[in-house]
Formats: C-alpha cells, sequence, structure tokens
C-alpha cells in the first residue's frame, strides 16, 4: 500500500496508525475519520512492534507492556469507544471529526467514488463508495448518521 498518496479529507501529515486487536472499534473509527489505520490481528508483541516500525505507523494498543515496546505508542486503558477516541485526540489535538469516506473500514483499502448501479431509487443520495480491494459498498444512511452523532458527542465534551 502507497502510504503518499493524498486522498480527499486525508493529507500527507496525518499520522497513520497501527491499532491492536484489542482496539477493533476504534480501528475502524480512525479509518471512518480518513485515517491510514491497520489492524493487528494474531501477530505476537514483538512483530507488532515491529510492523509499527518498520511502516512508520503510531502503535495504539491497550498492553502496557506492547507500547513500552514501540516508541511513541499510544497506550489506551479504556474499554469504551468515546474514551479511546478522547484519548487518540489528546496525543493528536488535530484529529478529524467528521466521516471522510475515503477508507475502507473493513480492510483500510482506499474507496472510490462510484455511480449508484443498483437502482437503489428510495435514496435521494446518489453517493456510493467501493472498495477496490473487498468489494464492500458505503453510502450516506442511519449508518452514517449513528457515526455523526458519536462524533458530535465527543466534539461536544472535548477538552478546551
Ligand atoms: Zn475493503
Amino acid at each position: 500500500m502507497n502510504g503518499e498518496r493524498c486522498g480527499f479529507g486525508a493529507t500527507m501529515t496525518d499520522p497513520r496508525w497501527l491499532v491492536d486487536e484489542m482496539l477493533g472499534r476504534l480501528a475502524r473509527y480512525l479509518r471512518i475519520l480518513g485515517y491510514d489505520t491497520e489492524y493487528a490481528q494474531g501477530v505476537d508483541d514483538e512483530a507488532i512492534a515491529r510492523r509499527a516500525s518498520e511502516e512508520g505507523r503510531r502503535l495504539v494498543t491497550r498492553d502496557r507492556r506492547l507500547a513500552s515496546r514501540s516508541p511513541g505508542a499510544l497506550l489506551v486503558t479504556s474499554p469504551y469507544l468515546l474514551d479511546q477516541l478522547r484519548s487518540v485526540r489528546a496525543a493528536w489535538p488535530s484529529l478529524r471529526l467528521a466521516p471522510a469516506f475515503v477508507r475502507c473500514t473493513l480492510c483500510n483499502g482506499e474507496l472510490v467514488s462510484v455511480r449508484d448501479d443498483r437502482g437503489e431509487g428510495g435514496s435521494p443520495s446518489s453517493h456510493v463508495y467501493r472498495c477496490p480491494q473487498c468489494g464492500h459498498r458505503y453510502w450516506e444512511g442511519t449508518h452514517t448518521r449513528d457515526i455523526r452523532a458519536l462524533l458530535r458527542t465527543l466534539e461536544a465534551t472535548a477538552p478546551p
């Protein structure tokens, strides 16, 4: 994956994240916000720390020992998504708080905009995004309303 590419909603200076497997929802949300986020699953601590260093990713983990092995790692202790997002925001104050539709939440693929060719005529929104890697499709709907609501809560409770 070429990390230098620059989709709308993402900038060259964005951090790239490597999120450990205890933080699956947080990984999904970072992708929703447009961040290049890989999810470390089923690999040992050493391999995770090595991958973060090799790929220039900032590790986000709930594991204190793992955090201490990876320079610049972000330790997130809360089991709650909102608090986890707050921790990321505390470490990265310029964290975007709007869904960006540039990353697939399932596989981190870069989404492409496609015409709605499935004939979902009932929806006024014809903006559909497709992941070329896994084929998953995304569009504005109930799901994104829930996401926006959660992000608004985060924004409203941000420290000054
Ligand atoms: Zn995908």
